[in-house]
């Protein structure tokens, strides 16, 4: 399974490429068809260190899978890392409170993370 980050990434270069740089996804919902329903505005630090994003300039989109993975593709291609994995080579399947985080070697590029 796609690390959630490594998705996120995907999307938030989608609306960049659209928007401009200052913009980042902050809504992040899979409808029923499977498309991404997505709320993305410049962000702003505030004091506190909590994020926020200026409501003025808030835009909606809808991306589907396959526009994700043809941005995840580019990615790859730019950098000749695994896109699932995010070139760590490791893949998270399961998280328990006494041992932690239960990884295994990622199933796509069998744990080198490099592009297949
Ligand atoms: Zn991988």
């Amino acid at each position: 399974m796609i690390k959630t980050t490594q998705r996120y990434d995907a999307i938030n270069a989608i609306i960049k490429q659209r928007w401009g740089q200052e913009y980042s996804c902050y809504i992040f919902r899979v409808r029923p068809d499977g498309d991404y329903y997505l709320k993305a505005a410049p962000e702003i630090k505030k004091r506190n260190g909590k994020r926020n994003w200026v409501k003025a300039k808030r835009v909606q989109l809808i991306l589907s899978p396959n526009q994700i993975r043809r941005k995840a593709m580019e990615w790859e291609a730019e950098t000749g890392l695994c896109y699932e994995c995010g070139g760590d080579g490791i893949e998270l399947v399961g998280y328990s409170v006494t041992n932690g985080q239960k990884v295994i070697p990622c199933r796509y590029c069998t744990g080198t993370g490099t592009r297949v």
